[in-house]
């Protein structure tokens, strides 16, 4: 991304009633192609964001999407004339520097984003209620309505992936089976997948973007946006909850959108895994806390690390939906109650 984008940004951001920077590369205003909320005046839709090497602009009420440069020359375009000489101007620098240029070689393989792309595997459920893979879910107490659509056996976990990311993996030797888990989008269709090792292969999980702009979110077919949504950071974890999607060993303070809707801090409440030594677990609950969204710190009693774990100690589902009820916290309360229990823990 050209600083000259962000340079331009700037210099229209008087325009753009309610500009904010909100993260690295994110801002947020009111959109200047449907004028936004008329009810309110304080909602603002609009986001600018990269994607790859570039800046977009896309709003979350009228569903208008631009490149910058549109963006820019919507919003001034006196503006718009100075962006592009400049641009077309440090294009040429670079020209010169570099030359000769060698042609980027761009290779652009479609993403695969099929609902059928596991129709080679068989699913847990198609198992010999003997077969190890199958009393492998089973010993975990997985519902078992998830065994026909969300876990599949895969023999080959090297060899079917470069089937479908030409040569994800160079070498097949090592090669093993894995337990794979779908990441299907509203739609149902597959943009990505986690496999899980079923002997002391390591990476334990390994986890394959179909999508590279895709976040790894899993749960997206299941989540309904429309009442609360819990998050927990694994997918199996997330097996056990309702309402319940995980972000695979992603950052829980990213913007989140579900069926095209960016949710509110508030509309989410965050499920971290109950290890106060863990200080990478630590830098992310203060983080989210900051944030103003919903954070649920164990209690002191609580003695197993996550969701399946406690599953798996005799917790029922409900046991746990009632624990996450009365030790979520917010703001002022959450900061006191993490501090609390790093400290008793530590
Ligand atoms: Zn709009």
């Amino acid at each position: 991304m050209s600083y000259i984008d962000v340079k331009y940004l700037n210099l229209i951001s008087p325009m753009l009633p309610l500009f904010k920077k909100k993260g690295d590369n994110l801002w947020n205003f009111r959109c200047p192609y449907c004028g936004d909320s008329q009810k309110s005046r304080t909602k603002a839709r609009g986001y600018v964001f990269r994607r790859k090497a570039d800046l977009f602009y896309k709003c979350h009420n009228c569903g208008a999407g631009a490149t910058l440069a549109n963006l820019i020359k919507h919003v001034d375009s006196k503006t718009y004339d100075d962006y592009i000489l400049e641009r077309y101007r440090e294009e040429g620098e670079h020209r010169s520097k570099n030359s000769p240029v060698p042609k980027p070689e761009f290779k652009f393989d479609a993403p695969v984003f099929k609902k059928d792309i596991f129709k080679s595997l068989r699913s847990i459920s198609q198992l010999a209620s003997t077969h190890p893979a199958r009393r492998l879910v089973e010993a975990r107490g997985i519902p078992e309505k998830f065994l026909s659509n969300d876990l599949y056996l895969c023999e080959s976990f090297y060899k079917f992936t470069n089937t479908l990311v030409k040569n994800k993996f160079p070498s097949l030797s090592g090669d093993h089976p894995r337990l794979m888990i779908p990441f299907r989008n509203e739609e149902g269709e597959i943009f990505a997948y986690q496999g899980r090792a079923f002997g002391k292969e390591l990476p334990k999980y390994i986890t394959i973007k179909l999508d590279e702009d895709a976040d790894k979110i899993y749960g997206l077919d299941r989540a309904d946006k429309n009442k609360q949504i819990y998050v927990v950071e694994g997918p199996i974890d997330s097996m056990f909850l309702d309402n319940c999607i995980a972000v695979a060993g992603a950052d829980f303070s990213k913007p989140l959108s579900i069926g095209g809707r960016l949710m509110l801090n508030g509309e989410l409440t965050i499920i971290f895994d109950n290890e106060p030594r863990n200080k990478e677990i630590c830098k992310q609950i203060e983080k989210t806390i900051s944030q103003g969204r919903n954070v649920v710190i164990w209690p002191d009693s609580m003695k197993h690390k996550d969701i399946n774990d406690m599953i798996l100690a005799g917790y029922s589902k409900k046991d746990i939906q009632q624990i996450i009820t009365d030790n979520t916290f917010q703001t002022a309360a959450a900061s006191l109650r993490f501090a609390e229990w790093r400290k008793i823990n530590a």
